[in-house]
C-alpha cells in the first residue's frame, strides 16, 4: 500500500478529482495495487476511525470518491487489462480508464459499452450502470459483466457472478460502490470497428427546433446500431468551426453506427438532409471516436438528469429553451435516446428501474469562474423543474450529483431499494461504504 498524506509532494495531485468544485483533504490516500492492499487500507481505516471513500477514475461529479479527514482507497494502481479474443472476454483492473480498456480490446477488434469520455474510470462507471454509445446494441456496461472481484468491508476477498454470490452480483448491476471495493471486472466483448462511421454534425442555433424534432424522430426509431446524442454547445474557437459560428449557440448531433460503414452513412442520411454547416461524420477508428468529446479536467461541473417515456414537442421546446439559456460557453444541454438492448433487459434483472425509458435529458453545467457557480447550478435545477411534468420519475444516478436520498430511491424504486438494503445489511452492515449514492443497510 502506497500511503500519501498531507505534506507528501504527491498529495495535491493525488487528491484532485475531475470536478474542480471538489476540494477535499483526506488524511490518507491509500494507493492500492492488490486486493491485499485494499484489505490493509480498510483495516487501517477501522483502527484509526477514518471515514472511507473509494476512488478509481475520479469522475464522480458530486466528489463522492474523496472526503475531508478520512481515508481514500485509491485503486488507480490496479492497471491490468487482459483480453482473451477466443472467449471474447476481458479481465480489467479497477484502476483502468475507458480509454485504456478500449485501446487494449480494439487490438482484437473488440469492445464493450464504455464511457463516452475516455478518462472515466471503468470501476465507478460500471458499478453505476454504464451508459455509452454502444448501449443500444450491447446494453449498459453492467449488462456485460461476467464477474466482479471485491474486497468486502471486513476485508474478505469474494467473487460475484451468476454462480458465486449471485444476489451480490445482481446488486453490482447499478447498485454502485455500496457493497465492497471492486478490484477487477470480467466483461463480455463484442466485435466493434475498428473503423466505424461516426462523428459530429453541427447546425446554427436558428435551426435548433427543426433539428431537435427531426433528431427525435430519427433517433427514436433508429436501429439499435445507432448510438447518438443531441447536444447544445457554444461554437468553440476551433479550426473545424467556421468563424461565424464560433461563440454562438449551436446544435449538434454526435453519433456512431455499430456496424457496416456504408449502413452507418445511410443511417445518418436523414439528418444530413437538414444541411448541417459542419459535417465531420465519416469512417474513423472507434478509439478516436471514444475520445471525441473528452473534456479537460479542472473545470467546475454541476449536472442533473431525468428519464422520459415520451418526448413530445412541448418537452422538446423546454429542452431547446434551456439549450439557449446555458450560463457558460462550456455548458451542454444533452438528450440521449435509450431503448434497444438497454430496454430488453428484464426489469427484475438489475437494480436499475424504469430501463424502458426512451429518453434521458442531461443538463450538463460546466464553467470556470467560481463567481458563476450559482447561476450555472440554478440553470440545471430550473430545467429539472420545467421538464418535470414530462418525466417518468426514474433517474440514472451516474448522471447526477448528490441530490438526496429520494433520488437514490427513485433510481431503484421502493421494492428494489429494499432488496439492495437487505444486501447492504449482509455485506456492509456498518455502512463503511457510504461515500456513494448510498443504500442504507436494512
Ligand atoms: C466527463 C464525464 C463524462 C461522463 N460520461 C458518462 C457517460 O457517458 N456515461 C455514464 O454512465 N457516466 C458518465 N459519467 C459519470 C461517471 O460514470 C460516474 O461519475 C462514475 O461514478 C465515474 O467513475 P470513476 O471511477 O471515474 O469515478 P470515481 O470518482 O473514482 O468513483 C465514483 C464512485 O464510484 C464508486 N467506485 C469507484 N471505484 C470503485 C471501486 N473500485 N469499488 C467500489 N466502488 C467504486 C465509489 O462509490 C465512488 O464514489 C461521466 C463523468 C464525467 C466526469
Amino acid at each position: 500500500m502506497d500511503v500519501i498524506s498531507p505534506g507528501d509532494p504527491r498529495y495535491d495531485e493525488a487528491r484532485a478529482l475531475f470536478n474542480a468544485m471538489i476540494d477535499k483533504r483526506p488524511a490518507v490516500i491509500a494507493g492500492c495495487a492488490t486486493p491485499e492492499d485494499v484489505a490493509d487500507a480498510l483495516d487501517l481505516a477501522r483502527r484509526e476511525g477514518y471515514e472511507v471513500a473509494v476512488r478509481a477514475g475520479g469522475h464522480s461529479v458530486a466528489g463522492m470518491s474523496t472526503n475531508d479527514g478520512g481515508l481514500v482507497v485509491d485503486v488507480r494502481p490496479m492497471k491490468h487489462v487482459e483480453v482473451d479474443p477466443t472467449t471474447r472476454q476481458a479481465r480489467v483492473g479497477a484502476g483502468v480508464t475507458w480509454g485504456e480498456f478500449d485501446r487494449a480490446a480494439q487490438e482484437h477488434g473488440l469492445a464493450t459499452t464504455g464511457g463516452r469520455v475516455s478518462t472515466t474510470g471503468v470501476a465507478g462507471f460500471t458499478l453505476g450502470g454504464g451508459s455509452g454509445w454502444l448501449e443500444r446494441s450491447h446494453g449498459l456496461a453492467c449488462d456485460n459483466l461476467v464477474s466482479v472481484d471485491l474486497v468486502t468491508a471486513d476485508g474478505r476477498q469474494v467473487t460475484a457472478s451468476e454462480d458465486e454470490n449471485p444476489e451480490l452480483f445482481w446488486g453490482l448491476h447499478g447498485g454502485g460502490g455500496n457493497f465492497g471495493v471492486a478490484t477487477s471486472f470480467v466483461f463480455r466483448l463484442h466485435p466493434v470497428g475498428p473503423i466505424v462511421t461516426a462523428g459530429l454534425l453541427l447546425w446554427p442555433g436558428e435551426a435548433a427546433t427543426d433539428v431537435a424534432r427531426l433528431y427525435r424522430d430519427v433517433a427514436g426509431t433508429a436501429p439499435d446500431e445507432l448510438g447518438s446524442g443531441l447536444v447544445f454547445i457554444t461554437g468553440p474557437p476551433e479550426e473545424f468551426v467556421p468563424p461565424h459560428l464560433q461563440g454562438q449557440t449551436l446544435v449538434a448531433v454526435v453519433g456512431m453506427w455499430d456496424g457496416d460503414i456504408d449502413d452507418g452513412a445511410d443511417a445518418m442520411a436523414p439528418l444530413r438532409a437538414l444541411a448541417p454547416e459542419v459535417d465531420l461524420v465519416g469512417p474513423m477508428p472507434y478509439t478516436d471516436f471514444q475520445c471525441l468529446i473528452d473534456d479537460p479536467p479542472g473545470m467546475r461541473n454541476y449536472w442533473s438528469a431525468e428519464y422520459h417515456d415520451e418526448f413530445p414537442d412541448a418537452a422538446l421546446d423546454v429542452f431547446v429553451k434551456y439549450g439557449f439559456e446555458r450560463q457558460s460557453p462550456l455548458a451542454q444541454q444533452i438528450l440521449f435516446p435509450w431503448g434497444g438492448a438497454v430496454a430488453r433487459v428484464p426489469e427484475d434483472a438489475t437494480p436499475m428501474t424504469k430501463r424502458s425509458a426512451r429518453w434521458i435529458t442531461h443538463p450538463f453545467a460546466v464553467w470556470e469562474d467560481p463567481a458563476d457557480t450559482d447561476r450555472n447550478v440554478e440553470w440545471a435545477r430550473a430545467f429539472r423543474r420545467d421538464i418535470a411534468r414530462y418525466t417518468n420519475g426514474g433517474v440514472y444516478l451516474n448522471f447526477v450529483g448528490d441530490e438526496g436520498q429520494d433520488r437514490v430511491r427513485a433510481a431503484y424504486g421502493d421494492e428494489k431499494y429494499g432488496r439492495l438494503a437487505t444486501l447492504k445489511r449482509e455485506w456492509d452492515p456498518g455502512n463503511v461504504f457510504r461515500g456513494n449514492h448510498n443504500v442504507r443497510p436494512a
